[in-house]
């Protein structure tokens, strides 16, 4: 028995990294997951590897009409929808006077009002299959304030929000809405990154798989009375107050 058997999982950014992470560990756990994406051809080629329990939707977030087609084809498919993982991101930064608005607006449209799109496109599917689960993919700069990264931050302090709203508001229909707070986890992008100001704790960077183990339980019933709460994946970063400031 796997700790998600049956269940169908949409999953945003799900080509690779801790998306992909996650699609792999949720079919491997009894899951059908639904792979949407921009990446076309990296996002084809992991469901292919994940064979008949696996799809591909070329999906971009800001579009509430591919949002849409991406419930559509998963019910179609797989014939319901029980979970949720907007877990679709980017990242910029700049120093504030210089921060250009585009900058700004470009991490609100995907980080923020990408996730708030899926959600409501999702919505009535997740009540229909009798109640389920929606993760929402914010960070410890969700949690916290950081130099630099004020779209980033501003969009993921949102998510958290967000999700407090939507999970009182779908709560009566036994839909539980969850946010994961990943702090530093290893991908070809974040290895090129300067490290952070404030060390991690326990000494390294995270791997997505550690990220996906928390996307399991969330999807699972093993977190059936979770709902509207941050789960912290950080190696204990945010929790750190350094001795030298
Ligand atoms: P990643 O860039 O490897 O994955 C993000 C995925 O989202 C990519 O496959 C990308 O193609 C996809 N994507 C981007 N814009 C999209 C759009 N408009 N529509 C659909 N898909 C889109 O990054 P990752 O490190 O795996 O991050 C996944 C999530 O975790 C993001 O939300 C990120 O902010 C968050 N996060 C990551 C870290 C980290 O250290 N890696 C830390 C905290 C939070």
């Amino acid at each position: 028995m796997g700790r998600v058997d049956g269940k169908v999982v949409l999953i945003s950014g799900g080509a690779r990294n801790i998306g992909g992470a996650s699609a792999r560990m949720l079919v491997a756990e009894g899951a059908k997951v639904v792979i949407g994406d921009l990446l076309d051809e990296e996002g084809a080629a992991l469901a292919e590897e994940l064979g008949d329990n696996a799809r591909y939707v070329h999906l971009d977030v800001t579009s509430d009409a591919d949002w849409k087609s991406a419930v559509a084809l998963t019910v179609a498919e797989f014939g319901k929808l029980d979970t949720l993982f907007n877990n679709a991101g980017i990242f910029n930064g700049g120093q504030l006077q210089r921060y250009k608005q585009e900058l700004w607006q470009q991490m609100l449209d995907v980080n923020l009002t990408g996730a708030f799109l899926g959600i409501r496109a999702s919505a009535d599917a997740i009540i229909a299959a009798g109640g389920g689960s929606i993760i929402n993919t914010s960070s410890i700069e969700g949690l916290r304030g950081t130099p630099w990264a004020h779209g980033y931050v501003a969009s993921k302090w949102g998510l958290t929000g967000l999700t407090k709203s939507v999970a009182m508001e779908l709560a009566p229909h036994g839909v539980r809405v969850n946010s994961l707070h990943p702090g530093r986890i290893s991908t070809p992008a974040t290895d090129q990154m300067p490290a952070d100001l404030i060390p991690i704790p326990l000494g390294r960077p995270g791997r997505p798989e550690e990220v996906a183990a928390f996307v399991v339980f969330l999807a699972s019933d093993e977190s059936s009375f979770t709902t509207g709460s941050e789960f912290v994946v950080d190696g204990g970063t945010v929790m750190h107050i350094p001795t030298n400031v």
